[in-house]
């Protein structure tokens, strides 16, 4: 876990699930025809064999068999790939889904904005759809080609063709994505409010250290902040069809990066500074009245009540990640030799001094800095 629920709004996680909740509606919608198509031609393949060849394992050649690869491969030719209409659908629901979310994170009333689809959007699906295409002739062309082989070869060559359905799902939850977090950058645009990067709970080295960034609608995060070794800038289609090097606007960083950004209008300073002085005239009273626990009490409530109306999330975000950094948290996908030199190159950076702050600014506990050195000098973060 890398943001605990104690940092990240009780509104911004239901939002979250209510976002992931629509790209899996989109991920179904659009991959699942072409997963339910392709396992049909898979699971005609296999009963033509058995009807004409017996044993799944037996080499067979010659005129049957080029008959029945010809057939294989005009079935997985037939199968369509069409997703752009689902897929341009479930783009605009989840734009429209970001502008709700994002004005009800603000405070603000609702209000339709007019929304236009990004252009990235459609060329994204046209290039998913195209490469999705070429998946399935590939496989289609390996089946031709054979001269000979098992069911077992004929079956290695359609794992090529599975690869379809996985780029349609990559597209539905890219596309998805993206809109909803420009659909939050418009409901930050209209408030006039900035946009923060709120890495997902599982993110990566890399999204981690965007996590608390505030940026100016319009203006680009840094996508050279990473905690990894190196920092990779993001690329989509250009017009041309080619994948070039952007900037990042916002998330997704990654293919599943599923970090968003929320509309900042900064952290409350006049409400902290009210409440500090009602808190004032009740230590003076306090004090008055020769009362050491009520001024003690007085203090203590004024403290509190301070940190928590002026409650910096940016700040509080970022030190979280670099807790995370420090404890060795992360995707199951990252390997914990990434996590180990991420946490390796952030105690560096934080120094050997007794209280050297990390480089968001908070002081890091002398015990949370003890266990990430251990952790390093042992190859292992432990469970
Ligand atoms: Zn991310």
């Amino acid at each position: 876990m890398t943001a605990p629920a104690s940092v990240i709004p009780a509104v911004i996680v239901e939002h979250d699930g209510e976002a992931l909740t629509l790209e899996d509606a989109a991920v179904l919608a659009a991959a699942w025809p072409v997963r339910e198509a392709l396992k049909a031609a898979l699971s005609w393949a296999h009963v033509a064999w058995s009807k004409r060849f017996g044993a799944p394992r037996g080499l067979r050649s010659g005129e049957e068999f080029d008959a029945y690869t010809a057939e294989v491969a005009a079935r997985l030719r037939a199968v369509e790939i069409d997703p752009a209409p689902v897929l341009l659908d479930f783009a605009q629901r989840a734009r429209v889904l970001g502008v709700s979310q994002g004005l009800i994170e603000a405070g603000a009333p609702q209000q339709n904005l007019e929304v236009w689809l990004r252009e990235e959007t459609r060329r994204h699906i046209d290039e998913a759809t195209t490469s999705a295409r070429a998946k399935l002739a590939q496989a289609a062309d390996l089946v031709e080609a054979l001269n000979r082989g098992s069911f077992k070869t004929i079956n290695r060559q359609l794992a090529v063709a599975d690869q379809a359905g996985n780029l349609v799902e990559r597209a539905a939850r890219t596309v998805t994505n993206a809109e909803l977090n420009e659909g939050l950058a418009d409901a930050a645009k209209h408030i006039g409010g900035r946009l923060l990067w709120i890495a997902e709970r599982d993110a990566c080295v890399a999204c981690l250290a965007l996590s608390g960034q505030v940026v100016e609608p319009g203006d680009v995060f840094d996508w050279r902040l990473t905690f990894g070794a190196k920092a990779y800038q993001p690329k989509d289609y250009n017009t041309a069809g080619e994948l070039v090097d952007i900037e990042l606007e916002r998330p997704p960083r990654h293919p599943y990066c599923r970090c968003r950004v929320s509309p900042w209008l900064g952290h409350d300073e006049a409400t902290a500074r009210a409440v500090t002085h009602d808190w004032a005239q009740a230590i003076k009273d306090a004090q008055a009245n020769g009362d050491q626990a009520a001024v003690d009490a007085a203090r203590k409530a004024a403290a509190a009540a301070q940190s928590s109306a002026a409650f910096d999330l940016p700040a509080a975000l970022r030190r979280e990640a670099e807790r995370s950094i420090l404890r060795g948290d992360a995707l199951p996908a990252e390997s914990e030799n990434v996590r180990l030199a991420a946490a390796d190159r952030l105690l560096a950076r934080i120094g050997s001094g007794k209280n050297s702050p990390a480089p968001s600014g908070w002081r890091v506990p002398a015990s949370v800095k003890t266990r990430a050195e251990r952790a390093v000098k042992r190859g292992r973060f432990t469970r």
